[in-house]
């Protein structure tokens, strides 16, 4: 698909194809203003005919407001699958969250975008899709785009899907791009730590966040598969030497769940584990599942138990929790509209 071309393949792409290379910027400028084919005016009948098939057709299907004013879409590509993108509306700017895969294959206890496992991967540019949607959207223009910061945090594994998000990352932040600042790129993880030591080696300012959620091992298999592969310790020995090599201060978010994680003895064995090191926590209460049996804390929990990791010297915050009428935590929206489809 053409979205998933910088612009120098892009060039080359019109160059191959016998154009000159103003067609080729013409096309990439029509991608990054999201326009459909047939909303581009300037190349001829002919041209669009020999690129139609590789020209973009994702679309924004569905939109919610929140009363936050947190908005979420759903957004389809041609082949009947839909992702779920959520944008955020902070005071510097506006924040999206993306996903990165057609549903997820990490089986996370509490979260819905696994539910039904992983129906594909998302290529660099149908995850750059989304970003250019929602900048339309917005109302951006070529020169006045309004998306700031993403995170990649919707549903999907972005580590899982490694050489496509390693593009992505590419592209959104390329002069000839959509120029978003690595600094303000957020990938969040449930932490695969040789792809961690990959992301380390490729060296992009991004920051690094962990799906921490647990203090001990044994429990952090209960909710998280993956810590069957990988031990607590060695993700964060990985997270250490990926903040020696990049100085980007590494988050760990930690959802806190009735009866499974928020003891006080949990949170004195997540100081252990954390302290001394530039890590940040966020705890985030459980936005419950209802195909699962867990359920989340109250909000004035979640605040005691940030107040008991600062007291033992560790910075935390309580995530604000935005979109929670709209469904709006991981694949909740998608697994409700599969489920009205079937
Ligand atoms: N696979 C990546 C990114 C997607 S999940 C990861 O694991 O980090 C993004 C964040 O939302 C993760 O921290 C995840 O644990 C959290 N999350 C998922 N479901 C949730 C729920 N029901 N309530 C609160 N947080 C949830």
């Amino acid at each position: 698909m053409l979205s998933d071309l910088s612009f120098s393949e892009m060039t080359e792409y019109a160059k191959r194809l016998g154009l000159p290379s103003y067609r080729g910027e013409q096309i990439f400028n029509a991608i990054y203003s999201a326009k459909t084919l047939e909303e581009v005016t300037n190349l001829p009948k002919a041209i669009k005919d020999i690129i139609v098939n590789d020209y973009p057709a994702y679309k924004v299907l569905q939109k919610f407001e929140s009363k936050d004013g947190t908005k979420k879409f759903i957004v389809g590509y041609p082949d009947g699958n839909i992702v779920e993108c959520v944008l955020m509306k902070y005071k510097y700017g506006y924040t999206l969250c993306v996903s990165t895969q057609v549903g997820c294959r990490m089986g996370c206890k509490f979260c819905a975008s696994t539910l039904n496992g992983l129906a594909r991967d998302l290529t660099s540019g149908e995850i750059l899709g989304q970003v250019l949607l929602i900048n339309r959207e917005l109302g951006g223009s070529e020169k006045d785009r309004k998306i700031t910061n993403i995170v990649l945090m919707g549903s999907g594994e972005p580590l899982d899907n490694f050489d496509n998000v390693c593009k992505f990352l590419d592209l959104v932040s390329a002069g000839r791009g959509l120029n978003i600042s690595q600094r303000n790129i957020s990938l969040s993880t449930c932490g695969l730590v040789d792809k961690i030591k990959m992301l380390e080696e490729k060296d992009y300012n991004i920051s690094l966040t962990i799906s921490l959620h647990a203090s001990t091992d044994e429990k952090r298999k209960e909710i998280m598969p993956i810590a069957n592969r990988y031990s607590i310790k060695e993700v964060i020995d990985a997270c250490k030497s990926y903040y020696k090599k990049t100085g980007r201060r590494i988050y760990f978010e930690y959802t806190l769940i009735q009866g499974i994680n928020n003891s006080e003895e949990d949170a004195k064995r997540l100081s252990t584990l954390l302290k001394g090191q530039n890590f940040h926590v966020n705890i985030i209460p459980l936005n419950s599942v209802k195909e699962r049996s867990l359920i989340g804390t109250s909000r004035l929990e979640a605040y005691k138990f940030a107040d008991k990791l600062k007291a033992l010297g560790i910075s935390a915050t309580v995530r604000r929790t935005m979109g929670e009428d709209i469904a709006g935590a991981c694949g909740q929206l998608r697994n409700q509209i599969l489920k009205e489809n079937k």
